[in-house]
């Protein structure tokens, strides 16, 4: 059967661009979302609800980990705010350094002063005088913004970490991330600073993600389970895991783009780009007496490898179980930790780093006892490029060379959010509508 055009994946931006187009959607999963999706455990049990039991006693969880909305255009707010009743936040975020139990405010460059007057001036003096190249690398443009007791204190590790070791050999990216401006560092280093980066403020809805995705799914035609297995872009045929095929005129894929020449098996002369994968850890757990306030922490000292730690009941309470949103006696936490691109633990493997991770939470006292501890491999997570690479512009254009247009964060291989994400949606849909 042939159909002109649709869709493949119903997270985000698959989501938006069927919303704008009212093509057909095929997501292999049977919900919709992508790893912008909620789901519920009781303390104690290991089940996975989809939905709040009429109880309450759950912790609420994210596929992906905590997934808040920052920035995004306003029209793109009023939308989501339009479906999904959201509420707004503003961020509470600190690099802690576990060796030492110190907290600075995120992002440390503009909190100099909680490093101590005489690291303080050190780091103030490299940061002026460090030399202001083009940098090839990720870990060159550490080096050329922070100088070199910064990057050896929290950078290096930390991105060590973030980027599973690729941080030597991948091009700079995302720096507006941690954006470096000499007067907001000079006034961190003496005074209070304002908030700065992309996450200054943020919204979630109030009932969790999988509203948001929820209603926007029912606006859309979606066929669940429908798993692509291959692409032939000759025929421009897409094969499905359960025997059926569908032909097509165009294509609006949200699947990563590895994923897309893997199925099209189109050739590309060019070494790919990397990317890393995330493995997820949720804990629900009593609380430890040393929990700290923040929505979360960057860590670059770790003993169990993870370089990121958030708390959703920090940002809400309503993630904890009913019992205890008042109380606060409990706490919810996602714990992210980094690999290289598809190298997945065994299940042993998995088991022994959570225990790891529980046993350092616990001896930081942020948590006693667990209650839930749940795991989420997220294959393609994080995309990155090598200096000058021209992959990602040939894959595109091969791709589009066959009728199939790429869109989203993996599907155009770019750092973007949900805001982002449903924007772009909206545009390719548009365009097919
Ligand atoms: C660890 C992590 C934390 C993040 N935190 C935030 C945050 O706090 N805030 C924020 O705004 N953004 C965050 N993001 C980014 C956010 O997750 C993305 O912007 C968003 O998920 C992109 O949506 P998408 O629809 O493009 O991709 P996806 O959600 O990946 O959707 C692709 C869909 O395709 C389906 N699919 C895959 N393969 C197949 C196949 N073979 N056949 C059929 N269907 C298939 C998938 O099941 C999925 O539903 C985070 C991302 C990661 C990895």
């Amino acid at each position: 059967m042939t159909t002109q055009a649709f869709i493949l994946g119903a997270g985000m931006t698959g989501l938006a661009a069927g919303l704008t187009s009212n093509l057909p959607i095929y997501e292999v999963a049977d919900s919709p979302g992508g790893i912008c999706s909620s789901y519920y455990v009781r303390p104690n049990a290991q089940e996975r609800l989809a939905d709040c039991p009429d109880d309450g006693e759950v912790y609420r969880f994210e596929i992906g980990g905590g997934h808040w909305i920052f920035g995004g255009d306003p029209a793109i707010l009023h939308f989501i705010k339009s479906i999904a009743p959201i509420k707004s936040y503003k961020r509470h975020s600190s690099v802690y350094f576990a060796d030492d139990d110190r907290y600075v405010p995120y992002p440390l460059q503009n909190h100099l002063r909680y490093m101590g007057s005489d690291v303080a001036a050190q780091v103030l003096h490299e940061i002026v005088i460090a030399p202001k190249n083009i940098p090839t690398t990720m870990s060159e443009w550490q080096l050329q913004s922070f100088g070199p007791t910064l990057t050896e204190k929290f950078f290096e590790p930390f991105h060590r970490l973030y980027t599973a070791g690729l941080h030597n050999r991948i091009a700079p990216q995302d720096a507006y991330k941690s954006p470096i401006n000499i007067s907001q560092v000079l006034n961190g280093t003496f005074n209070q600073a304002a908030p700065v980066g992309y996450n200054v403020t943020f919204v979630y809805p109030q009932d969790g993600l999988n509203t948001l995705a929820k209603q926007m799914a029912l606006r859309c035609n979606v066929h669940y389970g429908k798993q692509v297995v291959h692409i032939d872009p000759q025929r421009r045929q897409v094969s499905f895991a359960d025997g059926t095929a569908q032909s097509f005129e165009h294509l609006i894929s949200t699947l990563p783009l590895n994923k897309m020449l893997e199925m099209t098996e189109l050739a590309i002369d060019t070494e790919p780009d990397p990317y890393t994968s995330v493995l997820v850890l949720n804990i629900g757990a009593i609380k430890g007496p040393k929990c700290p306030p923040d929505h979360w922490l960057y860590n670059p000292d770790a003993k169990s490898g993870f370089h990121r730690v958030g708390f959703y009941s920090n940002v809400d309470a309503s993630f904890l179980p009913q019992s205890s949103q008042s109380a606060g006696d409990r706490v919810s936490i996602y714990v992210e930790r980094a690999y290289v691109g598809g190298q997945k633990p065994s299940t042993q493997e998995i088991q022994i780093y959570a225990d790891a991770v529980v046993a350092e939470l616990q001896q930081w006292q942020f948590i006693s006892q667990p209650e839930v501890v749940d795991p989420t491999w997220i294959d393609v997570a994080y995309t990155w490029a090598w200096p000058d690479s021209s992959w990602k512009t040939n894959a595109l254009r091969r791709l589009e060379e066959h009728g199939i247009f790429q869109v989203g964060r993996y599907g155009r291989w770019i750092f973007q959010g949900i805001a982002d994400s449903i924007r772009d949606g909206f545009m390719v849909g548009g365009a097919f509508k």
